[in-house]
């Protein structure tokens, strides 16, 4: 009943000049000029072709990078693509009238609204669990005495770093919960590279356990849409039965590559938005926000005076554009994506005439 989904609502790409946007969390910083110059030189006569169905030369690239196999990978358009086929290929629609466990899609609330809407799509069953008030992992005791967490759950998915909070986990704990679920747990890791640990080595430990990563936020390239898993082989293999033959587009194929070969570049903006992020909280917080510690690229922030929603506006005016969410845990809140330095800069003027 395709009248009754509702639609995932992504952050708005306005074209109003001279707007600074820290509202989607996109890079700051351009890609590589390796990629640039790499993605304009495959734009000739081989646009004809279809692209490798695979992009096998992108999963060798992945596997030498994180120390596996080439079939440990499989590439998505974006990881949102590989996001929905998970829900594909490990749920059944409750229409089936599989076991209820098999119909479940689980999450914790908050983190990326994405999940719910795969599962309406899919007519699979949403299990959203909160978090805690911290915005905190719950253990697993808490969990099984909150009696609404399934453990054995087809699909569960974890933000790590958590979207919108901007909070980290620890391995410790994410290997706590994951030797606890009996289904598939994908740990979506699209911040990762903002964050003190990640946790790779956990597909390693478990068969059932992905780990989701994308080019679109680190690595400047949320236009190519490119994304990855690293799962177990048999993994990759189902979801290899529900992925479209040429998911990958070419040229996002070609500049997913050239990234892998300029990687001390992005680390460098990693460091670069990391000490701005630090020094947005630090200004941020004398001017009476408060501030949530960040392990991504952006902040959660909630503040003073105004409500939230009423600073979204007032920003908008002087042209900067931030997010906020309805739902009822993070209302009180802004979430700032960390732009440039400049950016920044700007950002903080204006705080500063609204407060004025
Ligand atoms: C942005 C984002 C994604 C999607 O990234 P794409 O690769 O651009 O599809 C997935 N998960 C989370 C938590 C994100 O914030």
């Amino acid at each position: 009943m395709v009248h009754k989904l509702h639609p995932y609502v992504p952050g708005e790409q306005p074209r109003i000049r001279g707007l600074i946007k820290l509202n989607t969390n996109e890079n700051p910083y351009p890609p590589s000029p390796k990629v640039l110059e790499a993605t304009k030189a495959a734009v000739d006569g081989r646009l004809r072709l279809y692209p490798n169905p695979t992009a096998q030369p992108l999963r060798e690239k992945l596997a030498k990078l994180h120390k596996c196999a080439p079939e440990n990978i499989i590439i998505g358009n974006g990881s949102d693509e590989l996001l929905i086929m998970a829900v594909r290929a490990f749920t059944e629609p409750v229409a089936t009238g599989a076991p209820a466990d098999k119909c479940t899609v689980q999450y914790f609330t908050p983190s990326y609204s994405l999940y719910p809407v795969l599962a309406d799509i899919h007519g699979a069953r949403a299990n959203g669990v909160p978090l805690k008030a911290d915005f905190g992992l719950p253990t697993v005791a808490e969990l099984k005495k909150g009696k609404q967490w399934r453990f054995r759950a087809a699909l569960t998915f974890v933000t790590t770093p958590n979207a919108p909070s901007g909070r980290g986990y620890t391995v410790a704990e994410l290997d706590a919960l994951c030797a606890a679920q009996k289904g598939i747990v994908v740990l979506d890791e699209a911040y990762v590279d903002f964050a003190r640990e990640h946790a790779v080595e956990l597909v390693r430990k478990y068969p059932h356990v992905i780990v989701s990563r994308t080019f679109s936020k680190a690595y400047s390239l949320c236009f190519q849409r490119v994304g990855y898993f690293i799962a177990h082989p048999e993994v990759v293999g189902a979801l290899d039965r529900v992925r479209d033959s040429y998911n990958v587009n070419g040229l996002g194929q070609v500049a997913a590559l050239a990234t892998l070969g300029d990687l001390p570049y992005y680390r460098a903006n990693f460091k670069k938005i990391i000490a701005t992020r630090a020094r947005l909280t630090e200004e941020l917080t004398k001017l009476g926000f408060s501030v949530l510690p960040s392990q991504t690229n952006f902040i959660l922030a909630k503040p003073p005076q105004f409500p939230a929603e009423e600073w979204l506006g007032k920003l908008r005016d002087r042209k900067v554009l931030v997010r906020w969410f309805k739902y009822p845990e993070v209302r009180d809140y802004l979430r700032i994506t960390i732009g440039s330095d400049k950016e920044t800069d700007f950002l903080l003027k204006a705080v500063k005439t609204i407060l004025a």
